[in-house]
């Protein structure tokens, strides 16, 4: 059976917001997609939800956090994006819930983005393989947060200081969903998208997988994805329209 075509993303926007649950998130294919957008001229900022704290098991929370904090940072400008914000929730056991919805729902006011991207959140990654708690949860209420923005009745204790309703949020985008119907051409931008994945080196380094190595990872999705666009190299998304009579 051929696989499934994708579709090419909308390139006609200016502001962008990626808000996922831990460092790294991003870089397991979706950097390079940003590196092309703010290639462009287009603006991008990072959002974490957590500092990922709990992802080294040699290391402790504490020092951790400080790492991979740090690494997010340097990924992030490796593909031209100058903003990183974390949001401190607890790495590991992120709740999906009102809070978490009103603290995005703050983020998104504030950077005001045409597209909200975030991370895979449905319950598989294709296949067996199960998605993780923290995905699942940030995902959800990212959807949710958008809409929550747009409404000066929800968490009107926000609109303060000048900060407004935003319901300027055409979709929210998850990469690397197993519904994937779009994709963005990374050829050009691939070794951005490698570099930014090997700035994680403590993380990649604590994995402990032996000989595993990022660009050979990341190349193997990134051709297949590329065959269901036409294109040599590509990162996948499912696409959240967030207006009406989409
Ligand atoms: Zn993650």
């Amino acid at each position: 059976m051929e696989p499934e075509k994708l579709e090419a993303l909308p390139e006609d926007w200016e502001r962008a917001l990626c808000v996922v649950a831990h460092p790294d998130d991003l870089e397991f294919g979706a950097a390079a997609a940003v590196a092309r957008w703010t290639g462009q001229g287009k603006d991008v900022v990072y959002c974490m939800v957590t500092s990922g704290e709990a992802g080294i098991d040699a290391m402790s929370p504490d020092e951790c956090r400080r790492v991979r904090e740090a690494e997010q940072i340097e990924s992030a400008r490796i593909v031209g994006v100058s903003q990183v914000e974390f949001l401190g929730q607890p790495d590991g056991i992120v709740e999906y819930g009102v809070p978490l919805r009103r603290t995005i729902a703050e983020v998104v006011r504030r950077h005001r983005p045409d597209i909200v991207i975030t991370g895979n959140f449905r319950d598989t990654w294709g296949g067996l393989n199960l998605n993780q708690a923290d995905h699942i949860a940030t995902g959800r209420a990212v959807v949710d947060a958008v809409r929550d923005a747009g409404n000066r009745w929800v968490f009107p204790e926000q609109l303060t200081d000048g900060l407004e309703p935003w319901g300027g949020v055409r979709a929210v985008w998850a990469a690397g969903s197993p519904q994937a119907t779009h994709a963005v051409d990374t050829t050009e931008t691939f070794d951005a998208g490698v570099a930014s994945l090997e700035a994680h080196r403590a993380y990649i380094d604590g994995l402990g997988w032996e000989n595993w190595d990022p660009r050979e990872f990341l190349e193997g999705f990134s051709r297949q994805t590329g065959q269901r666009l036409g294109t040599a190299l590509a990162a996948s998304f499912e696409v959240f329209p967030m207006g009406w009579g989409e």
